[in-house]
Formats: C-alpha cells, structure tokens, sequence
C-alpha cells in the first residue's frame, strides 16, 4: 500500500507537503527530517493519503464479470446491511434511513446473491455482518442466516448492532442463528459527547447504555464494543471514565477507532460536532492503550481482547474475502471489487442474477505485497515464512524502502522470522489506516451522491 519513495514531485518542506520535487530531492528531505517525530506524523498522514487515493482509483462498469474461486476455496463472506434509524453525522460508512418496504425486499434481494456464490463454487466458513444496522429487521436477518448455514459449513458468525437491539426478542434471534461474536456500536458514554453526535436522543445516556450491555454479556462468546477517540473536545477525563464504564461491564473485547473526518465528511461533522484536532490523537490513543492493558491484551493496533476470536478488522484474519450487499467491497487474488451502492439497482441486479460488482481496483504484484504489509501489521505482525509463500522469495524487495524507513524511525522490529510494531509503529500505524479508512469514505460518499443524483435503476426491482 506504501510506496513511500517510488513517488515523484512531492515537496517535504516546514512540516508539510508540497508538490514539484524530484525523487532524490525527496528522499534527501526525508532523511532530514527522519528525527523530527511531529513531522513524521504529518508526513505520514499527508503522504498515505494521497497515496490511497491513488491506490484506490476504481474502474466503473455495470458489466464486470463476478470473480470465480481460486484453488485455496475458503474466504470470509462480509454482508453489508446499510439501513439505519437515524444517520450519525461523524459516520463514513455505507448508510441509508431505514424504509421498511425497501429493507424489505433488500434483504430478499441477498438470499438471492448468497444462492448465486453458491452456484460459483464458493466456500466460506466465516460470516461478517456489519452496516449500517444489520438487525433493523431481525427476522429477515435471522433467514438470511439460516439461508448461508444452508449453504455452507460456518464456524465463525459476527454480527454487528447498536444498544437499542440489546432486546431479549432480538437477543434470543441472534443467538438461535449461532451468532459468536455481537460487536455493539457505542462511541461514548460520555453524556455530553452522545449528545454532540446526536446520539443521546435516541440511544439513551451513557448510563442506560452500560446497563443495556450489560444484559448481554456472557450470551456470546465474544461481545465487542465499538468505541471513537479523539472526539472534538474529549480528554483523558473522559476517555478514563469511558474505559471505567467498559471495566465495569466485563466486555470481552473494545474496539477503539480514532475519529475518521473524511474530506466530504469534515464540514458537517466540524458544524454538529465542533473542530477536529488530530494534534490529540496521538496522547489520547497512548492513553486509552496504557489504560486498556490492565484488563485487555491488545490484538490490533486498536482492537483489545480478553479471549482470541474473530475482531472488526476480519480482513486482517482473512486475506480474501467476498463482500455481497449494496456497497460491500471484496478482495480475491489482488483485485478489490465494489458492488453498486444504489439499493434499486443492486435489489435488481441480485433478483435477475446479474453480477452486482460495479468498480474495480487490480493491484500490480509489489502493490498487492504492500497491500499486505500494511494490513498484516494492522495486527502487529508480519510473518515473514507466510509472505515468501505468497509472493515469493523477493518480497523483502518490494518492501525495501518502506522497511528501511519504518526501521529507521523506530516503527518496527525484526524478531524471530517476522517484523512486529513497536509503540511508536502502533501509532503510525493507526495514521496510516485512518487515512485509507478516510479516502474509502470519499469514495463511498461520491458513490452515494452520483446514485441519489441518478437515482438511476437499470433493471428491474
Ligand atoms: S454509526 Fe452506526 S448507527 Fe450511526 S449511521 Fe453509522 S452505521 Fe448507522
């Protein structure tokens, strides 16, 4: 994902980037600044991004051929549920308001996709649900479970929520359908932010939040909590207060995100929410990180566990996977597919057994090799062992620059056959995925505006 060097016209000058600058003048200017450690963090953030937005370039068509299994057939299967009661200002994920009829024939419109990888030869053996609201009608998801189990020999389910489905019908419905992992959407318990996010309306105060999960804790195997930091405003007062509320509730796992502004994001988020700063993000996250470490091993650069088990982040568990819903994104033998995000159209397409994939990004080979490294190091470690075996013996020289310049900036260790992060690496690494989290979210919110422009349907519903 990071090709650091292999750039050309970028300008590293007074702590931010500016274009026209040959190669070498860049990488002379990037050893310069190699110790200045606030610089880095701007490099880094600024650098990636551009750098994401030139990775994911998709190419659009409605006639992109579904891609077929290869001979290693068992991958993840992510289904993607858009529908919502109410839209959170911070949020770049695919999202709609929730309408009963249209999520109605929505979810009817999946069982027919799940049926058509069957028919390809798919294999899959675990399951992510995440949206938007996957349980916004749990019948229909419950089916829709049922549907895959018919299929296929699942052994990992998760399910994503929010704290006003912690009800026992709801509860009852997931758990009959084998759901191991519920991930709850929280944010905060912090009163005065809930309400800045418009969230304390409808969800209830931190308080009544606690105590719905609460209610649930030990039904799963795995119950996660998605939290943000780096809210406008929020300090360590609060973060410490949000991590008692998390210690008290016994969570099996947190999932702490950094606040993710994308640029179409920023404006709205700025008017509701107040300024983002991302000079906090750094002290908030080695906070919440060291406060965490009492009661939590840390599994990702951001997810931490009591137990082993499926984590938000599957693709780093799973290198491949197939992503089926309006908006789901898949990754088979280095190509990323987008399907449609116009619900019309994706309810047509699936309902006639048309291929729902509209965009696509192939990776050349030493793309897909930092592709990998930025995701396995995701979770804090990179095999080397596993990355010869897919990419052969010469990988290392793929990875050269960006190897020496995480190495010299005290971002990665060599230990035992594979690289680990280091504390300092852990946070770089969190810049790094909140810019590529960042630039996806453009391109999501491009997508959504172009359909609801169109609001185009070329077949049938
Ligand atoms: S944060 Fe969750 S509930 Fe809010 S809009 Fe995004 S997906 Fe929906």
């Amino acid at each position: 994902m990071l090709s650091f060097f292999n750039q050309t016209k970028i300008l590293v000058c007074d702590h931010q980037l500016k274009y026209h600058m040959t190669d070498s003048e860049l990488e002379l200017n990037w050893f310069i600044g190699i110790t200045d450690i606030m610089f880095i963090d701007n490099f880094i953030s600024k650098y990636s991004t551009r750098l994401a937005k030139r990775y994911l370039t998709f190419e659009q068509s409605s006639k992109i051929p579904q891609p077929y299994p290869g001979n290693n057939n068992s991958y993840l299967l992510y289904i993607h549920i858009p529908f919502c009661e109410q839209l959170c200002p911070y949020c770049s994920f695919f999202r709609i308001e929730y309408e009963p009829s249209l999520a109605s024939k929505y979810f009817d419109a999946l069982e027919n996709e799940i049926k058509r990888y069957k028919n390809l030869g798919y294999n899959f053996d675990a399951v992510y649900i995440g949206g938007g609201t996957p349980t916004i009608m749990p019948n229909k998801l419950a089916r829709i479970i049922e549907c895959i189990r018919n299929n296929w020999n699942i052994k990992q389910l998760s399910v994503e929520t929010n704290p006003n489905h912690l009800k026992p019908d709801i509860i009852k419905i997931l758990k009959d359908a084998g759901t191991n992992r519920l991930s709850i959407g929280v944010q905060t318990f912090n009163n005065e932010i809930l309400e800045s996010i418009q969230r304390l309306e409808i969800y209830g105060t931190g308080e009544e939040i606690k105590k719905k999960i609460s209610s649930v804790v030990g039904i799963f195997d795995t119950i996660n909590i998605d939290m943000i930091f780096n809210f406008p405003k929020q300090n360590e007062r609060m973060l410490s207060e949000d991590i008692d509320f998390i210690n008290n509730i016994r969570a099996d796992q947190i999932t702490y995100y950094p606040l993710i502004a994308s640029e179409s994001k920023r404006m709205e988020l700025t008017e509701k929410c107040g300024n983002i700063d991302y000079k906090n993000e750094k002290r908030l996250y080695k906070y919440l990180a060291r406060q965490l470490a009492d009661n939590y091993k840390q599994e990702s650069i951001w997810c931490f566990s009591k137990k082993k088990g499926l984590i938000d982040e599957y693709i780093v568990d799973h290198n491949e996977y197939i992503g089926i819903g309006a908006g789901a994104m898949g990754y088979i033998r280095g190509t990323l597919y987008f399907n449609t995000f116009s619900i019309e159209q994706y309810i047509g397409m699936a309902n006639k057994n048309i291929p729902t994939v509209t965009a696509t990004r192939k990776f050349s080979h030493i793309e897909r090799v930092r592709f990998h490294f930025l995701l396995n190091l995701l979770a804090g470690n990179l095999n080397f062992p596993d990355m010869k075996q897919k990419f052969g013996t010469l990988f290392k020289f793929a990875l050269a620059r960006e190897l020496l310049f995480f190495t010299a900036n005290g971002a990665i260790t060599f230990k035992n056959n594979s690289i680990k992060l280091t504390p300092r690496g852990q946070y770089y690494w969190v810049i790094l995925m909140r810019s590529l989290f960042s630039v996806v979210g453009d391109y999501r919110q491009t997508q959504m505006s172009l359909n609801t422009l169109t609001n185009e349907n070329i077949y049938d519903s």
